[in-house]
Protein backbone atom coordinates (compact mmCIF):
# COMPACT_ATOMS: atom_id res chain seq x y z
CA UNK A 1 0.00 0.00 0.00
CA UNK A 2 1.40 3.61 -0.86
CA UNK A 3 -0.14 6.66 -1.04
CA UNK A 4 1.34 9.89 -2.94
CA UNK A 5 2.82 12.02 -0.55
CA UNK A 6 0.84 14.94 -0.14
CA UNK A 7 2.82 17.70 1.49
CA UNK A 8 -0.54 18.48 3.96
CA UNK A 9 1.44 21.39 5.67
CA UNK A 10 1.53 22.67 2.06
CA UNK A 11 -2.10 23.09 1.61
CA UNK A 12 -3.79 25.71 1.89
CA UNK A 13 -7.31 26.49 1.26
CA UNK A 14 -9.97 28.33 4.18
CA UNK A 15 -11.81 25.08 6.01
CA UNK A 16 -11.77 25.16 9.63
CA UNK A 17 -11.97 20.96 8.56
CA UNK A 18 -10.25 18.60 6.40
CA UNK A 19 -10.96 15.23 5.40
CA UNK A 20 -8.08 12.97 4.18
CA UNK A 21 -9.36 9.97 2.14
CA UNK A 22 -6.50 7.66 1.66
CA UNK A 23 -7.58 6.06 -1.94
CA UNK A 24 -4.40 3.94 -1.43
CA UNK A 25 -5.26 2.28 1.72
CA UNK A 26 -9.16 1.82 0.48
CA UNK A 27 -7.97 0.00 -2.59
CA UNK A 28 -6.25 -2.74 0.01
CA UNK A 29 -8.98 -2.74 1.96
CA UNK A 30 -10.56 -3.93 -1.34
CA UNK A 31 -7.86 -6.57 -2.06
CA UNK A 32 -7.60 -7.87 1.85
CA UNK A 33 -11.69 -8.61 1.54
CA UNK A 34 -11.31 -10.09 -2.13
CA UNK A 35 -8.49 -12.01 -0.59
CA UNK A 36 -10.41 -13.58 2.30
CA UNK A 37 -13.32 -13.96 -0.08
CA UNK A 38 -11.57 -16.57 -1.85
CA UNK A 39 -13.30 -17.54 -4.69
CA UNK A 40 -15.89 -15.51 -4.74
CA UNK A 41 -16.41 -12.11 -6.40
CA UNK A 42 -15.91 -9.35 -4.78
CA UNK A 43 -17.93 -6.11 -5.19
CA UNK A 44 -18.13 -2.73 -3.61
CA UNK A 45 -21.08 -1.23 -1.52
CA UNK A 46 -20.52 2.60 -2.03
CA UNK A 47 -24.20 4.05 -1.13
CA UNK A 48 -24.36 7.09 1.04
CA UNK A 49 -21.88 8.95 -0.65
CA UNK A 50 -19.02 6.44 -0.30
CA UNK A 51 -19.83 6.14 2.81
CA UNK A 52 -19.08 9.65 2.98
CA UNK A 53 -15.76 9.39 1.13
CA UNK A 54 -16.98 10.62 -1.98
CA UNK A 55 -19.10 8.50 -4.27
CA UNK A 56 -16.95 9.15 -7.79
CA UNK A 57 -13.52 9.11 -6.24
CA UNK A 58 -14.26 5.83 -4.20
CA UNK A 59 -15.78 3.93 -6.99
CA UNK A 60 -12.53 5.26 -9.23
CA UNK A 61 -9.92 4.07 -6.39
CA UNK A 62 -11.96 0.47 -5.97
CA UNK A 63 -12.17 0.12 -9.79
CA UNK A 64 -8.52 0.70 -10.44
CA UNK A 65 -7.75 -1.79 -7.58
CA UNK A 66 -9.76 -4.71 -9.88
CA UNK A 67 -13.42 -3.94 -8.42
CA UNK A 68 -16.00 -4.31 -11.44
CA UNK A 69 -19.31 -4.87 -9.47
CA UNK A 70 -20.80 -2.25 -7.29
CA UNK A 71 -23.87 -1.81 -5.35
CA UNK A 72 -25.64 1.48 -4.15
CA UNK A 73 -28.65 2.03 -2.78
CA UNK A 74 -30.08 4.35 -4.78
CA UNK A 75 -30.25 5.03 -9.03
CA UNK A 76 -29.09 8.40 -8.61
CA UNK A 77 -25.51 6.86 -7.34
CA UNK A 78 -25.77 4.42 -9.46
CA UNK A 79 -25.75 7.20 -12.53
CA UNK A 80 -22.71 8.54 -10.55
CA UNK A 81 -20.70 5.29 -10.56
CA UNK A 82 -21.69 4.69 -14.06
CA UNK A 83 -20.36 8.29 -15.08
CA UNK A 84 -17.38 7.38 -13.54
CA UNK A 85 -16.55 3.53 -14.46
CA UNK A 86 -18.02 3.17 -17.52
CA UNK A 87 -17.76 -0.71 -17.63
CA UNK A 88 -19.08 -1.46 -14.06
CA UNK A 89 -21.75 -3.82 -13.05
CA UNK A 90 -23.97 -1.79 -10.91
CA UNK A 91 -26.68 -3.16 -8.81
CA UNK A 92 -29.34 -0.79 -6.74
CA UNK A 93 -29.86 -2.21 -3.60
CA UNK A 94 -33.03 -0.44 -2.91
CA UNK A 95 -34.74 -1.82 -6.00
CA UNK A 96 -36.65 -0.42 -9.08
CA UNK A 97 -38.25 2.32 -8.09
CA UNK A 98 -42.24 3.17 -9.23
CA UNK A 99 -42.22 4.02 -12.89
CA UNK A 100 -38.61 4.41 -13.35
CA UNK A 101 -37.54 1.47 -15.56
CA UNK A 102 -36.45 3.67 -18.97
CA UNK A 103 -33.75 5.61 -16.64
CA UNK A 104 -32.47 2.34 -15.03
CA UNK A 105 -32.28 0.55 -18.36
CA UNK A 106 -30.44 3.72 -20.25
CA UNK A 107 -28.10 3.63 -17.56
CA UNK A 108 -27.63 -0.42 -17.46
CA UNK A 109 -28.41 -0.52 -13.70
CA UNK A 110 -29.74 -3.86 -12.17
CA UNK A 111 -32.73 -3.37 -10.27
CA UNK A 112 -32.26 -5.62 -7.16
CA UNK A 113 -36.35 -6.46 -7.12
CA UNK A 114 -37.28 -7.33 -3.82
CA UNK A 115 -41.30 -7.17 -4.16
CA UNK A 116 -43.79 -8.83 -6.07
CA UNK A 117 -44.55 -4.86 -7.54
CA UNK A 118 -41.21 -4.06 -8.80
CA UNK A 119 -41.26 -7.85 -10.50
CA UNK A 120 -44.40 -7.00 -12.27
CA UNK A 121 -43.01 -4.11 -13.44
CA UNK A 122 -39.62 -5.02 -14.30
CA UNK A 123 -41.54 -8.19 -16.19
CA UNK A 124 -43.08 -5.60 -18.26
CA UNK A 125 -40.47 -4.01 -19.24
CA UNK A 126 -38.38 -7.70 -20.01
CA UNK A 127 -41.31 -8.69 -22.35
CA UNK A 128 -41.13 -5.66 -24.31
CA UNK A 129 -37.75 -6.35 -24.87
CA UNK A 130 -35.73 -4.68 -22.82
CA UNK A 131 -32.40 -6.38 -22.18
CA UNK A 132 -31.16 -4.84 -18.59
CA UNK A 133 -30.34 -7.66 -16.04
CA UNK A 134 -31.72 -7.29 -12.65
CA UNK A 135 -30.22 -8.97 -8.72
CA UNK A 136 -33.63 -10.76 -6.55
CA UNK A 137 -33.25 -9.94 -3.09
CA UNK A 138 -35.00 -12.38 -0.83
CA UNK A 139 -35.78 -11.82 2.99
CA UNK A 140 -34.53 -14.67 5.43
CA UNK A 141 -35.05 -13.01 8.32
CA UNK A 142 -34.74 -8.98 8.55
CA UNK A 143 -38.14 -7.96 7.35
CA UNK A 144 -36.48 -5.14 5.27
CA UNK A 145 -36.33 -5.15 1.97
CA UNK A 146 -36.87 -8.88 0.02
CA UNK A 147 -39.11 -11.19 -1.25
CA UNK A 148 -40.59 -14.09 1.59
CA UNK A 149 -39.45 -17.30 0.71
CA UNK A 150 -43.13 -18.67 -0.19
CA UNK A 151 -43.19 -15.27 -2.52
CA UNK A 152 -40.39 -16.97 -4.24
CA UNK A 153 -41.61 -20.04 -4.28
CA UNK A 154 -44.59 -19.27 -5.78
CA UNK A 155 -43.33 -17.33 -8.61
CA UNK A 156 -40.86 -20.06 -9.27
CA UNK A 157 -43.88 -22.13 -9.63
CA UNK A 158 -45.42 -20.10 -12.10
CA UNK A 159 -42.14 -19.67 -13.62
CA UNK A 160 -42.41 -16.02 -13.22
CA UNK A 161 -38.50 -15.46 -12.58
CA UNK A 162 -37.11 -16.95 -15.52
CA UNK A 163 -37.45 -14.09 -17.85
CA UNK A 164 -36.33 -10.94 -15.47
CA UNK A 165 -32.65 -11.54 -16.79
CA UNK A 166 -31.77 -12.62 -12.89
CA UNK A 167 -27.69 -12.32 -12.47
CA UNK A 168 -27.95 -12.55 -8.86
CA UNK A 169 -30.00 -13.51 -6.03
CA UNK A 170 -29.32 -12.22 -2.41
CA UNK A 171 -30.21 -12.02 1.07
CA UNK A 172 -28.81 -9.74 3.58
CA UNK A 173 -28.12 -10.83 7.02
CA UNK A 174 -29.38 -9.19 10.09
CA UNK A 175 -26.57 -10.07 12.96
CA UNK A 176 -23.71 -10.72 11.16
CA UNK A 177 -21.61 -8.06 13.21
CA UNK A 178 -22.51 -10.67 16.45
CA UNK A 179 -20.42 -13.80 15.03
CA UNK A 180 -22.17 -16.01 17.40
CA UNK A 181 -25.39 -15.37 17.10
CA UNK A 182 -27.78 -17.79 15.70
CA UNK A 183 -29.27 -15.79 13.51
CA UNK A 184 -26.22 -16.26 10.97
CA UNK A 185 -27.27 -19.81 10.56
CA UNK A 186 -30.65 -19.54 10.46
CA UNK A 187 -30.47 -17.11 7.48
CA UNK A 188 -27.86 -19.29 5.52
CA UNK A 189 -29.95 -22.13 6.15
CA UNK A 190 -33.18 -20.37 4.89
CA UNK A 191 -31.06 -18.74 1.85
CA UNK A 192 -29.90 -22.59 0.66
CA UNK A 193 -33.21 -23.52 0.58
CA UNK A 194 -34.08 -20.22 -1.91
CA UNK A 195 -31.03 -20.97 -4.07
CA UNK A 196 -32.54 -23.81 -5.00
CA UNK A 197 -35.75 -22.22 -6.59
CA UNK A 198 -33.66 -20.09 -8.62
CA UNK A 199 -30.50 -22.53 -9.80
CA UNK A 200 -27.56 -21.58 -12.01
CA UNK A 201 -28.09 -17.59 -11.01
CA UNK A 202 -25.07 -16.45 -8.56
CA UNK A 203 -25.97 -16.29 -4.90
CA UNK A 204 -24.94 -13.67 -2.00
CA UNK A 205 -25.44 -12.90 1.37
CA UNK A 206 -22.30 -11.47 2.61
CA UNK A 207 -21.60 -7.74 3.83
CA UNK A 208 -18.42 -6.97 4.92
CA UNK A 209 -19.29 -8.45 8.91
CA UNK A 210 -20.35 -11.87 6.88
CA UNK A 211 -16.85 -11.81 4.98
CA UNK A 212 -15.50 -12.41 8.27
CA UNK A 213 -18.04 -15.60 9.19
CA UNK A 214 -15.89 -17.35 6.72
CA UNK A 215 -16.24 -19.83 3.71
CA UNK A 216 -19.56 -20.73 4.15
CA UNK A 217 -20.88 -16.98 3.82
CA UNK A 218 -19.09 -16.20 1.06
CA UNK A 219 -21.08 -18.33 -2.20
CA UNK A 220 -20.94 -16.14 -5.29
CA UNK A 221 -20.04 -12.54 -4.78
CA UNK A 222 -19.92 -10.72 -1.12
CA UNK A 223 -20.61 -6.95 -0.87
CA UNK A 224 -18.73 -5.11 1.66
CA UNK A 225 -19.09 -1.74 2.52
CA UNK A 226 -17.88 -0.46 5.91
CA UNK A 227 -14.67 -2.46 5.99
CA UNK A 228 -13.45 -0.84 2.76
CA UNK A 229 -13.86 2.07 3.82
CA UNK A 230 -11.96 1.12 7.28
CA UNK A 231 -15.15 0.86 9.63
CA UNK A 232 -15.41 -1.60 12.30
CA UNK A 233 -17.44 -4.40 10.86
CA UNK A 234 -17.38 -7.00 13.90
CA UNK A 235 -17.92 -6.73 17.08
CA UNK A 236 -15.08 -7.97 19.42
CA UNK A 237 -12.40 -8.29 17.36
CA UNK A 238 -9.57 -5.94 16.56
CA UNK A 239 -10.73 -4.39 13.44
CA UNK A 240 -8.20 -5.65 10.40
CA UNK A 241 -8.25 -3.25 7.80
CA UNK A 242 -6.60 0.10 7.17
CA UNK A 243 -7.61 3.54 8.00
CA UNK A 244 -9.23 5.60 5.02
CA UNK A 245 -10.67 8.38 6.96
CA UNK A 246 -9.56 11.18 8.92
CA UNK A 247 -11.19 14.08 9.91
CA UNK A 248 -8.56 16.57 11.41
CA UNK A 249 -9.78 20.09 12.74
CA UNK A 250 -7.37 23.56 12.83
CA UNK A 251 -6.69 25.36 15.99
CA UNK A 252 -7.73 28.78 15.86
CA UNK A 253 -6.27 29.90 19.40
CA UNK A 254 -4.94 28.34 22.61
CA UNK A 255 -5.81 30.26 25.55
CA UNK A 256 -5.80 30.16 29.17
CA UNK A 257 -8.06 29.55 32.04
CA UNK A 258 -7.95 29.23 35.38
CA UNK A 259 -9.17 26.83 37.52
CA UNK A 260 -12.42 26.62 38.34
CA UNK A 261 -13.40 28.17 35.27
CA UNK A 262 -15.87 26.92 32.75
CA UNK A 263 -16.03 26.04 29.86
CA UNK A 264 -18.74 26.23 27.05
CA UNK A 265 -22.06 26.48 26.78
CA UNK A 266 -24.26 25.77 29.23
CA UNK A 267 -20.81 26.02 31.64
CA UNK A 268 -21.47 22.11 31.99
CA UNK A 269 -17.55 21.77 32.76
CA UNK A 270 -15.47 23.44 35.23
CA UNK A 271 -11.73 23.18 35.18
CA UNK A 272 -10.05 21.06 38.45
CA UNK A 273 -6.79 23.06 37.27
CA UNK A 274 -5.46 26.10 35.47
CA UNK A 275 -5.45 24.95 32.12
CA UNK A 276 -4.29 25.53 28.36
CA UNK A 277 -7.45 25.50 25.97
CA UNK A 278 -6.59 24.72 21.99
CA UNK A 279 -10.05 25.90 20.19
CA UNK A 280 -10.56 24.09 16.92
CA UNK A 281 -12.76 24.95 14.08
CA UNK A 282 -15.01 21.45 13.81
CA UNK A 283 -18.09 21.28 15.57
CA UNK A 284 -21.56 19.37 15.22
CA UNK A 285 -22.01 21.54 11.53
CA UNK A 286 -19.39 19.03 10.32
CA UNK A 287 -20.88 16.18 11.46
CA UNK A 288 -18.94 15.70 14.61
CA UNK A 289 -21.18 14.60 16.97
CA UNK A 290 -21.91 17.19 19.87
CA UNK A 291 -22.82 13.54 21.95
CA UNK A 292 -19.11 13.27 22.22
CA UNK A 293 -19.11 16.68 24.34
CA UNK A 294 -17.87 16.15 27.99
CA UNK A 295 -18.97 17.35 31.09
CA UNK A 296 -17.80 17.53 34.93
CA UNK A 297 -20.02 14.09 35.04
CA UNK A 298 -19.33 12.50 30.99
CA UNK A 299 -15.79 11.64 30.17
CA UNK A 300 -16.40 12.84 26.14
CA UNK A 301 -14.21 12.42 23.01
CA UNK A 302 -10.19 13.40 22.30
CA UNK A 303 -8.28 14.79 19.67
CA UNK A 304 -4.79 13.12 18.98
CA UNK A 305 -2.35 16.42 19.05
CA UNK A 306 1.19 15.56 18.57
CA UNK A 307 1.25 11.80 19.73
CA UNK A 308 -1.24 13.07 22.78
CA UNK A 309 -4.41 12.59 23.90
CA UNK A 310 -6.34 16.21 24.37
CA UNK A 311 -10.01 15.22 25.75
CA UNK A 312 -12.59 17.81 24.87
CA UNK A 313 -13.83 20.26 27.41
CA UNK A 314 -17.40 21.04 27.73
CA UNK A 315 -19.74 20.69 25.07
CA UNK A 316 -19.02 20.90 21.36
CA UNK A 317 -20.53 24.07 19.63
CA UNK A 318 -21.84 24.16 15.99
CA UNK A 319 -18.09 24.99 14.79
CA UNK A 320 -15.80 24.67 17.49
CA UNK A 321 -14.42 22.31 20.22
CA UNK A 322 -12.36 23.33 22.96
CA UNK A 323 -9.68 20.49 24.06
CA UNK A 324 -7.65 20.64 27.25
CA UNK A 325 -3.63 20.83 25.82
CA UNK A 326 -2.41 21.42 29.41
CA UNK A 327 -0.11 18.30 28.97
CA UNK A 328 0.95 19.11 25.68
CA UNK A 329 3.42 22.45 25.37
CA UNK A 330 3.63 23.49 21.55
CA UNK A 331 0.01 23.48 20.63
CA UNK A 332 -0.52 26.59 18.73
CA UNK A 333 -2.36 28.26 16.55
CA UNK A 334 -2.77 27.00 12.75
CA UNK A 335 -2.11 23.49 14.04
CA UNK A 336 -4.22 20.80 12.57
CA UNK A 337 -5.47 17.97 15.48
CA UNK A 338 -6.94 14.64 14.45
CA UNK A 339 -10.64 14.06 15.64
CA UNK A 340 -10.24 10.15 13.67
CA UNK A 341 -8.03 8.24 12.11
CA UNK A 342 -4.84 6.25 12.64
CA UNK A 343 -4.68 7.52 15.69
CA UNK A 344 -8.53 8.25 17.34
CA UNK A 345 -10.92 5.05 15.70
CA UNK A 346 -13.80 6.39 13.82
CA UNK A 347 -15.59 3.65 15.79
CA UNK A 348 -14.26 5.03 19.36
CA UNK A 349 -16.17 8.83 18.73
CA UNK A 350 -19.33 6.58 17.31
CA UNK A 351 -19.46 4.96 20.46
CA UNK A 352 -19.20 7.61 22.51
CA UNK A 353 -22.12 9.48 20.66
CA UNK A 354 -24.22 5.88 20.95
CA UNK A 355 -23.94 5.37 17.36
CA UNK A 356 -21.59 3.96 14.86
CA UNK A 357 -19.23 4.37 12.50
CA UNK A 358 -21.44 4.12 9.73
CA UNK A 359 -23.50 7.01 10.66
CA UNK A 360 -20.35 9.05 11.61
CA UNK A 361 -19.08 8.62 8.43
CA UNK A 362 -22.22 9.34 6.01
CA UNK A 363 -22.73 12.25 8.02
CA UNK A 364 -19.88 14.25 7.75
CA UNK A 365 -21.25 16.93 5.26
CA UNK A 366 -19.83 19.38 3.15
CA UNK A 367 -18.18 21.80 5.09
CA UNK A 368 -14.63 20.10 4.98
CA UNK A 369 -12.08 20.89 2.61
CA UNK A 370 -11.61 16.95 0.98
CA UNK A 371 -8.06 15.85 0.18
CA UNK A 372 -7.41 12.60 -1.82
CA UNK A 373 -4.22 10.69 -1.20
CA UNK A 374 -4.11 8.65 -4.47
CA UNK A 375 -3.16 5.23 -4.90
CA UNK A 376 -0.16 4.29 -6.88
C1 LIG B 1 -25.25 -1.59 3.16
C2 LIG B 1 -25.41 -2.98 2.65
C3 LIG B 1 -24.29 -3.80 2.48
C4 LIG B 1 -22.92 -3.42 2.98
O1 LIG B 1 -22.91 -3.55 4.38
P1 LIG B 1 -21.62 -3.29 5.28
O2 LIG B 1 -22.05 -3.69 6.63
O3 LIG B 1 -21.34 -1.83 5.18
O4 LIG B 1 -20.53 -4.12 4.72
C5 LIG B 1 -24.47 -5.03 1.89
N1 LIG B 1 -25.71 -5.45 1.50
C6 LIG B 1 -26.82 -4.70 1.68
C7 LIG B 1 -28.15 -5.21 1.27
C8 LIG B 1 -26.71 -3.44 2.28
O5 LIG B 1 -27.81 -2.69 2.48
Amino acid sequence: MAATAVDLSRETHLAGGRLIVDLAALAANWRDLDKRSGDATTAAVVKGNGYGTGLEAASRALAAAGCHTFFVALPDEGLGVRATVPTATIYVLDGLLAGATEQYAAADLRPVLSSVPEIEEWSAYRRAGGSTQAALHVDTGMNRLGLSVADVAGLAEERALESLGLMLVMSHLACADLQDHAHNHQQLARFHEVRGMVPDVPASIANSAGVFLGADYHLDLVRPGIALFGGEAVQGIANPMHNVVTLEARVLQVRDASHAETVGYGATESLDRASQLAIAAVGYADGYPRHASSSNDVTGGRAWINGHSAPIVGRISMDLIALDVTDIPGTKRGDWVELFGHNIPVDEVAELAGTIGYELLTRLGHRHHRIYLEAR
